[in-house]
């Protein structure tokens, strides 16, 4: 049996000496999609920081079976890509330039980008629908836009595990939908690895194989969509009113008033 794409064991975060994730245990098998959720600071964002080595940690995290610290910078980054929650933008950058960053861990220390780069670059930006973007400054691009040069950045370095911090939060409905269906498609395609963190539970439900739910840094359930998209469990863990009802594709979460409005 092969390695699992990402396990992690007794995962332990400090941030400014306040302990953040308390023990998180997870394991992604190859080519396997799953989802982070839990309410506002449960550590999601902190726990994909952990996984792209940006976050001193105890405990355990392999990457194909080779624990993190053993890895350099440049393999780290062969392997695992991120999209920030929100990502920093070096000013005036355009967009083809920030797309090219991505092949970074592919271009020779004192080296520059070959041609093989470029065409990379290329590639990703025709994908995801951006060839007419290449020369824009980052700028002036909306929310929507923006955030699929992120995706693109993150493609270009053609990793085995893709790290997605709410990568649809910017995005209109439908450009939500795209951008899942493209990451389910090059999951599918090329056995990609998917980590993400999401707020919206039915979208959530629906492109994962299992979700993972994390409250105050701990694991509070880990399983197949409708076994933690539960009116029990979303009450308790983020204090939500909800109905579950049954969908296609997964459990659809809607959110319900307790009470109605005063009468009058
Ligand atoms: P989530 O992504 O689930 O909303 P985060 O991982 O961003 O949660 O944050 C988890 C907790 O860690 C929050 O309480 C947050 O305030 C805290 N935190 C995040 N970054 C820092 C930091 N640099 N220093 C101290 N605390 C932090
Ligand atoms: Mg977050």
């Amino acid at each position: 049996m092969s390695a699992a794409a990402v396990d992690i064991a007794d995962l332990r975060v400090a941030l400014e000496k306040t302990p953040i994730l308390h023990g998180v245990d997870l394991t992604v098998a190859a080519g396997e999609w799953v989802t982070v959720i839990g309410p506002n600071g449960a550590g999601k964002s902190t726990l994909l920081r952990a996984i792209s080595g940006l976050t001193p940690y105890t405990g355990a995290i392999r990457l194909a079976g080779t624990e993190l610290g053993a890895l350099s910078r440049r393999r780290r980054a062969q392997l695992v890509a991120t999209v920030a929650q929100s990502p920093v933008v070096p000013p005036g950058m355009q967009v083809l330039d920030y797309v090219l960053l991505g092949r970074t861990p592919y271009i020779p220390m004192l080296g520059s980008e070959s041609a093989t780069d470029v065409a990379a670059a290329h590639a990703v930006l025709d994908r995801l629908d951006l060839a007419g973007f290449a020369g824009r400054p980052l700028a002036t691009l909306s929310g929507g836009e923006r955030q699929r040069v992120f995706l693109a950045r993150a493609l270009a370095q053609e990793p085995t595990v893709l790290l997605l911090d709410e990568p649809t939060s910017a995005l209109d409905i439908g450009h939500q939908q795209d951008v899942l269906e493209l990451v389910d498609e090059l999951r599918r395609r090329d056995g990609l690895t998917v980590v993400a963190t999401m707020h919206d539970l039915s979208i959530a439900g629906e492109y994962a194989d299992r979700l993972v739910l994390l409250a105050e840094g701990l694991v509070a359930a880990d399983g197949p969509p409708g076994s933690v998209l539960t009116e029990q469990l979303l009450a308790t863990h983020y204090r939500a009113r909800v109905r579950v009802l049954p969908g296609e594709h997964g459990p659809l979460v809607v959110p319900v008033r307790v009470a109605g409005p005063p009468p009058g």
